[in-house]
């Protein structure tokens, strides 16, 4: 804890100090353009990954990145939706899974949760994941599998989030995008998916990364090779 106290410190007398102007326009209000839904994990830092500073990113955290269809609970991640869509009017929604994700190695093991049962019950939510992957590539074990249900999961969230009213009704106006990454702790390479060529490519500064039309053909995830650099 010594650490974040004197970390704290520091960004109090030095970082806040020095750019104090910008901090205090910032209590003013703030207009972040997009919504960054990504896993807990301590290894994932959005802001860093996008080198995006405070106010940039509405963030949404929780294990394993999931978005509750709507309706199917009154949590906080309905709310914090709503409120980045109807209130923020950010145009951009980006549902960022990760590599190495503890969350879906947890909902390929189930066994692993029971003991936990807040945590099984909170993964419940992304069965569909573990379903799609389970059924339709049961040739896939190991990391391969594991990284099959992170990307599989990130899809899974985004036609979840296309449940949300606030969010349906945007997206029909062509006022939002809806973007599915896959962040690689290994490399810092960030994957997107696209719904053209249904396949997670490396993301560039000049990618488009938006999806059209988040549905796709069973399998495609490992029908088609994902492409690396
Ligand atoms: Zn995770």
């Amino acid at each position: 804890m010594d650490h974040l106290l004197k970390g704290m410190h520091q960004f109090r007398t030095k970082v806040f100090d020095q750019e104090r102007e910008y901090f205090q326009k910032l209590a003013k209000g703030q207009s972040p353009s997009a919504l960054f839904i990504s896993c807990s994990d301590s290894r994932i830092d959005p802001n860093l990954i996008l080198q995006a500073g405070p106010g940039e990113l509405f963030s949404l955290r929780n294990a394993g990145n999931i978005v509750p269809p709507y309706g199917a609970s009154n949590g906080g991640e309905g709310a914090t939706i709503e409120y980045a869509v109807s209130v923020l009017n950010v145009s951009d929604i980006i549902v960022c899974g990760h590599s190495q994700c503890g969350a879906m190695r947890a909902l390929l093991d189930q066994k692993s949760t029971d003991n936990l049962p807040l945590v099984r019950s909170w993964l419940g939510q992304a069965e569909a994941t573990r379903r799609i992957v389970t059924e339709n590539y049961p040739q896939l074990t190991g990391e391969i599998q594991l990284n099959a249900a992170v990307q599989e999961n990130v899809l899974v969230q985004l036609e979840n989030l296309q449940t949300h009213p606030a969010v349906a009704a945007k997206l029909q106006r062509g006022e939002l995008t809806l973007h599915a990454w896959v962040y690689h702790l290994e490399t810092g390479d960030m994957l997107s998916f696209s719904s053209d060529s249904e396949i997670f490519a490396p993301l560039r500064a000049e990618s488009q990364t938006g999806v059209s039309k988040s549905r796709r053909t069973p399998g495609t995830v490992r029908k088609k090779k994902t492409s690396r650099k």
